[in-house]
């Protein structure tokens, strides 16, 4: 007889029942990207690259959306053309 547990046992846990939709994850940052649109050729590796899905395209240009940017910086990596600079947040 196993004295392990089965997962009808096991607690609940480390499960999302929230979205964070509705909590907004960004408010933490040190540094917010910031986009030059002059300079952005529309490419969309920032929103494919961003983890927390806080550059979004808005049908014309990518945009910031600050209240869910955790300021990690990997959209201004990505960037081949530089267009996004990381600001320190005032
Ligand atoms: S800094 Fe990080 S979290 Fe914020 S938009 Fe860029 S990739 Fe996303
Ligand atoms: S990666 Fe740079 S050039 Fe491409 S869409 Fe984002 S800001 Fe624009």
């Amino acid at each position: 007889m196993s004295e392990l547990k089965g997962w009808r046992e096991i607690p609940i846990a480390g499960v999302t029942w929230k979205s964070s939709m509705e909590t907004k994850t960004g408010d933490w940052k040190t540094f917010k990207p910031v986009i030059d649109q002059n300079k952005c050729i529309k490419c969309l590796i920032c929103w494919i690259s961003c983890p927390d899905m806080a550059i979004q395209w808005n049908g014309e240009k990518v945009v910031e959306n600050y209240d869910y940017c955790k300021g990690c910086g990997i959209c201004a990596n990505v960037c081949p053309v530089k267009a996004i600079k990381m600001v320190k947040e005032e």
